[in-house]
């Protein structure tokens, strides 16, 4: 049984900035959290952020941008949330680094969470590839990050070791 990092959202909890989980239909998901050891985290509140919250996007880039100090987490609301995206991102490596966890499970398109695909930080609903501050820090730490659409990749990774 492999120890595997998921977002909390994406396992039923309603922890999203506007209060809702996240839905997600696929058998390879559903294969994962039957079958593996899920440790799940929520980045943005574990660094103290409250349910519901203001969106958040990043300005000037993605997550590799903001480990860079080039770039700044903004909220809707103007406010710069740089600062808590980052120590989400560090509690999220120290909790993989405790449970010796190498694959991570992220939520798509999520500025902490994304790994494909992030918001472009205009709040106009378009997105562009990028990874979030958390997928970032933990690619950067050696940990493999999948989102809900790309973990049949992981399945076929764990079920070939
Ligand atoms: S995408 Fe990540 S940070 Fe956002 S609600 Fe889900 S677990 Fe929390």
């Amino acid at each position: 049984m492999t120890q595997i990092l998921v977002s909390s959202c994406l396992l039923g909890c309603a922890v999203r900035y506007n209060g809702t989980d996240v839905e997600v239909y696929n058998s390879d998901f559903d294969w994962l959290v039957e079958t593996q050891e899920i440790v799940p985290l929520c980045p943005e509140v574990a660094a103290g952020l409250p349910i519901p919250r203001a969106p958040a996007e990043i300005s000037g880039g993605n997550g590799a941008d903001i480990l860079a100090g080039a770039a700044r987490v903004i909220g809707s609301e103007k406010k710069d949330l740089t600062d808590q995206f980052l120590l989400g991102a560090k509690l999220a490596l120290k909790l993989c680094r405790r449970h010796n966890i190498r694959y991570a499970v992220l939520t798509e398109n999520s500025p902490s969470c994304g790994s494909g695909y992030i918001y472009d930080g205009s709040f106009s609903g378009k997105k562009i590839v990028g990874v979030g501050v958390v997928s970032a820090l933990l690619e950067k730490s050696g940990i493999q990050v999948f989102s809900q659409h790309t973990v049949g990749i992981l399945r076929e990774l764990i079920g070939s070791s």
